[in-house]
């Protein structure tokens, strides 16, 4: 599995340092944030280093949206927030600090002062669909 030894994800995933775990499995790591922007707060990271989203092999993008869906049935159970945030950075321009692919569940409650601006274009159907046309030929 790949590892770098200067990334501080990948020394948890290898107890060189601490992390409060809640669930492991082959490929996967379950940790609480250390930052904790709400109660029950959880990071869900592939084991192997991978920094973005776009990197991972099939198997790894499974195994760690099995691991979220899984946790997040836990967090829900256990702390019943009002609701719960999806929320994964690539890239420093989208916010990344650690760049070892995870996963935030962030459980949520009305005015819990967590955002996110989301700055809507709303296009015209014609750049919609040249849009989708770039993406499709790379799929
Ligand atoms: P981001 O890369 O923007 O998704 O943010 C990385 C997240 O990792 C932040 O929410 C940090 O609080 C969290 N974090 C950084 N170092 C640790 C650590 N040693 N243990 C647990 N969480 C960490
Ligand atoms: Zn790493």
């Amino acid at each position: 599995m790949t590892s770098d030894p200067n990334c501080v994800f990948c020394k948890i995933v290898a107890r060189q340092i601490p992390a409060t775990v809640v669930h492991e499995d082959e490929g996967t790591l379950a940790f609480m944030d250390i930052g904790q922007v709400n109660p029950g707060h959880v990071l869900v990271a592939a084991k192997a280093h991978v920094a973005t989203i776009d990197a991972l092999s099939d198997a790894q993008a499974a195994a760690v949206f099995r691991s979220a869906a899984r946790v997040a049935r836990a967090v829900n159970a256990a702390f019943a927030p009002e609701g719960l945030s999806v929320y994964q950075a690539n890239g420093k321009a989208a916010g990344q600090t650690v760049f070892h692919f995870h996963i935030h569940l962030v459980p949520r409650h009305e005015g819990d002062g967590m955002a996110l601006a989301w700055p809507v274009k709303n296009p015209p159907r014609d750049q919609l669909e040249a849009n989708a046309a770039r993406i499709r030929a790379k799929l």
